[in-house]
């Protein structure tokens, strides 16, 4: 066992697992509240030293590590690298806002939904992480942030689909908002998904009320199809009716992703036709500017074409921001970093 398959446990499973010790049942409390916070068994002062001994014979201290992190001179953005106990590698980015931290974490090592606009997906998926290697994220995250501070918010926006790997990132969203754990409310949670109609359709049952992000990209089934493979697998219907019941279940508005990418997706004509198909749902559109992802071939456009495309949804009261861009200059796109990564020490 490693300290991680004990940060995938719930606390009424690190109780079992404690009582088949012979261990009372207040001690769960106390050792799940120590994982969460990141510390060996060592220094878990209020347990028992013969715990502790029967802890270090039982699970190694190995669990996922931050490999190099690389701060943005612009903005502090964090990029971080982090190790997982098998050599995997996967990235996630720690954002610094006026309202609180908010960490970017990754569900897959990879990604298999092939999205023409990704780095994540270029080499596929490697594997689902599993809950304690997504919580370990945020544990990491934590120590680095260091004394005093921590992560206030979660967006699950890095590599992989969230929805793609259901059981493990239901399981974490659980952990995550335990008050002895790290005590993140789901209000303070976002997970993005490229439209997996039957998932959305389990997880508005799941009372797990987070911000859904739609990652929607185009205004017709046919522009969508030709950036977003999954588009052949449900319509824009279907998948605009998962969104209307994810808001009737939850009474939360969903958020639509929309980089705009010239010659695509990026008209005036565009965001008119956009604006019919969303008009009158409880939702806000985020205008992402492409980052551009040089195996992609994909352009961004120019700031007059955003503005443009924002206005012409304005006019036609949909509500819409523009996406800050943040960590440009440390390869803050999905999947960049590890790739680079990946492709230099292949190299060395
Ligand atoms: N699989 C999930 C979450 C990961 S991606 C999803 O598809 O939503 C997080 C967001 O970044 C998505 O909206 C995704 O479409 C977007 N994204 C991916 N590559 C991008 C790029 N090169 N430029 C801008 N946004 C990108």
């Amino acid at each position: 066992m490693s300290l991680l398959e004990l940060l995938s446990m719930s606390q009424a499973e690190m109780g079992e697992l404690l009582a088949s010790w012979g261990q009372p049942a207040f001690r769960k409390k106390q050792l799940f509240s120590w994982l969460h916070q990141g510390t060996p068994f060592e220094q878990m002062l209020n347990l028992p030293n013969a715990l502790r001994v029967r802890l270090r014979a039982e699970a190694s201290e190995n669990t996922v590590s931050v490999l190099e992190t690389i701060e943005s001179k612009i903005d502090g953005t964090v990029k971080l690298l982090y190790r997982l106990l098998d050599g995997n590698v996967i990235e996630g980015v720690l954002m610094r806002y006026k309202h609180g931290n908010t960490l970017c974490l990754s569900t897959q090592v990879g990604c298999k939904m092939g999205c023409a606009f990704c780095a994540s997906t270029l080499d596929g998926c490697v594997r689902n992480l599993s809950a304690g290697e997504m919580l370990g994220q945020v544990v990491c995250a934590n120590r680095v942030l260091g004394e005093g501070e921590r992560v206030h918010n979660i967006v699950l926006m890095g590599s992989g689909e969230p929805l793609d790997n259901y059981e493990n990132t239901t399981r974490f969203l659980r952990l995550l908002r335990e008050p002895d754990g790290v005590n993140i409310g789901l209000r303070n949670v976002s997970l993005s998904t490229c439209g997996l109609v039957p998932q959305m359709y389990a997880f508005a049952d799941e009372d797990l009320p987070v911000t859904l992000s739609v990652s929607l990209h185009a205004p017709n089934d046919d522009v969508r199809r030709k950036i977003m493979p999954v588009a052949n697998r449900y319509s824009i219907e279907e998948l605009i009716g998962a969104c209307k019941n994810y808001i009737g279940k939850t009474g939360r508005r969903v958020i639509f992703e929309y980089a705009l990418i010239s010659g695509v997706n990026a008209s005036v004509a565009q965001a008119h036709e956009l604006s019919t198909l969303l008009r009158g749902m409880q939702c806000h559109v985020n205008l992402i500017p492409l980052n551009s992802v040089p195996e992609r071939g994909l352009q961004g456009v120019s700031e007059r074409e955003v503005s443009a495309f924002k206005a012409a949804l304005e006019e036609r009261h949909i509500s819409v921001t523009r996406r800050r861009e943040m960590g440009d200059d440390i390869e803050g796109a999905c999947g960049q970093l590890r790739r680079k990564y990946i492709a230099n020490t292949e190299n060395e």
